[in-house]
């Protein structure tokens, strides 16, 4: 099963890959977890994201592109893949299909998860409190201009990959504020439908 979910940040990406990840035996595949980890680990490509991710804009597409090519090279995901976060603009997308394609390889669907964006604030806002009150640390982008950046990074460069895929018949379109559990159901029923 080789998935890519879609939404503004905020929109439960994560949660939803992590329940698919357990679902069907895949790997989740987070181009922002990786660059989290790069900035962590100090490496040179730590240090090209950091400034752009704490603003809140889009690290260049050469640089993603290249660090999920080696990562779908990994065994761990020959058994396929859930894209949290990529592809983010239509030259990732078309660099995704060239990755696949040469492989034999394509999506099996793509699964955008809408919301209502003028709740993502109070959301985002809500999510900090409770991990400031668990003393957690709080990501660097984690804040309201940072991420009002990321909502138009995705509403500017990311929503024109929704014609893209619509095109090719592999978008399917949940409602994200429906209870987590509901939009897992969705996902799931959506799923079976596109397989059977
Ligand atoms: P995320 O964890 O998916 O919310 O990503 C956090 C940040 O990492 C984004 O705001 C971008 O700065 C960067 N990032 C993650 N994935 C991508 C991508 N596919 N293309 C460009 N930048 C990305």
């Amino acid at each position: 099963m080789r998935l890519v979910l879609l939404g503004p940040p905020g929109a439960g990406k994560g949660t939803q890959s992590q329940r698919l990840v357990e679902k069907h035996k895949i790997v989740q595949l987070s181009t922002g977890d990786m660059l989290r980890a790069a900035i962590a680990a100090d490496t040179p490509l730590g240090h090209t994201a950091k400034d752009i991710m704490a603003r809140g804009d889009l690290v260049p597409d050469d640089v993603v592109v290249g660090i999920i090519a080696d990562r779908m090279e990994q065994p761990d995901a020959a058994n396929g893949f859930v894209l949290d976060g990529f592809p983010r603009t239509v030259a990732q997308a078309k660099a995704l299909d060239d990755l696949l394609g040469r492989n034999g390889l394509k999506l099996d669907a793509v699964i955008q998860i809408k919301v209502d964006e003028g709740i993502l604030i109070k959301r985002i806002e809500s999510r900090l409190a409770e991990m400031t009150a668990r003393g957690q640390p709080v990501r660097a982008d984690d804040n309201p201009e940072a991420f009002r950046t990321r909502l138009t990074a995705y509403r500017t460069q990311t929503v024109p990959l929704v014609e893209h895929y619509a095109a090719t018949g592999q978008l399917k379109i949940v409602d994200g504020m429906a209870e987590i559990d509901v939009v897992s159901r969705t996902i799931d029923q959506l799923l079976a439908h596109s397989s059977a």
